[in-house]
């Protein structure tokens, strides 16, 4: 399977054609002035039907071929056929199958098009890429529908820019740690803050922040003692620092917590457990003794 674009008078057009890799031949083929995914899909629908009007239907022994960019549509329809497929950018068979290897498609695209976006130099490639797995996958939106239907020549900075922005917020993308270090310092600087509290409460013992290879979120974990307990923090907490205080002082309470095996931080008032939150924007640990009262800002314990 190839898949090209042709500049005509009339404007571009795009064709995919099906090459029969022993004889060569072009054994089907369809064209489109918009970059529709159906496009591969009539090409090797004719393909199909050419051989099996000849007397030789293709069975489970065909191996399917294709370059990058046609391979999530090909793999879809080629194995409901029960048919081997072979993809070029991979190498491996039946490479786009499970939802977690289609997440990660989504997260590299994703990733390339949210750094473009913020550095500058956005191309047609990853967006149209994006638009078409999403697609595939049966997430079609606004965004994805306009980018298969209009001519990838005709997509302009300005218009590559809002549908990239919008096939962005179509799948929730948050960026990592990987793609914005600022977050994890913002993270670790909450992290420092906090420690004081610890201290100040005679607490001793090795705390920081860290990842797991196991963890498809990359969440930020609190680690106490080598060890950490409770959710991990998100990326995108690190976008306020405020924010990021709050959730670190919870995140560092509840792994303490877990291997102290006693209540911390305490209200002296009240022989209460303190929660970490927020007051006119402000981190802070708040007491639930006498109604409710604020002990002190995060970082400020007495
Ligand atoms: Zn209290």
């Amino acid at each position: 399977m190839n898949f090209t674009h042709v500049a005509a008078w009339c404007g571009v057009v795009y064709v995919a054609f099906v090459a029969d890799i022993y004889s060569r031949a072009i054994v089907g083929w369809a064209a489109s002035p918009a970059k529709h995914t159906t496009l591969v899909l009539d090409a090797l629908d004719m393909a199909l039907w050419r051989r099996e009007r000849t007397g030789h239907p293709v069975g489970p022994g065909l191996i399917h071929h294709s370059d990058a960019g046609s391979q999530s549509v090909m793999h879809r329809r080629y194995c409901a056929e029960g048919l081997a497929c072979l993809v070029s950018c991979s190498g491996r068979h039946c490479s786009v199958h499970s939802e977690e290897q289609a997440r990660q498609v989504v997260d590299a695209l994703s990733g390339r098009i949210y750094t473009a976006l913020r550095d500058g130099g956005l191309d047609a490639e990853p967006v149209l890429e994006l638009a078409s797995s999403l697609e595939e996958w049966g997430m079609s939106t606004p965004a994805t529908q306009e980018l298969l239907e209009r001519p990838a020549t005709r997509l302009t900075t300005a218009d590559l820019t809002r549908l990239g922005e919008s096939l962005l917020r179509d799948t929730n993308f948050e960026p990592t740690f990987a793609l914005e270090p600022r977050l994890w310092a913002t993270l670790e600087h909450a992290l420092k803050v906090v420690e004081r509290d610890v201290r100040a409460r005679g607490i001793t013992g090795k705390l920081r922040l860290v990842t797991h290879d196991w963890d498809n979120g990359g969440h930020a974990w609190v680690e106490f003692q080598g060890d950490h307990h409770g959710n991990g923090i998100s990326p995108i907490t690190g976008r306020d620092p405020q924010t990021a205080l709050a959730a670190v002082a919870d995140a560092v309470q509840e792994t303490i917590m877990e291997l102290i095996w006693r209540v911390w931080p305490v209200c002296a008032t009240h022989d209460l457990g303190l929660h970490a939150g927020w007051e006119h924007g402000i981190a802070i640990w708040w007491c639930t003794g006498n109604g409710t009262h604020t002990v002190a800002p995060v970082g400020e314990l007495p």
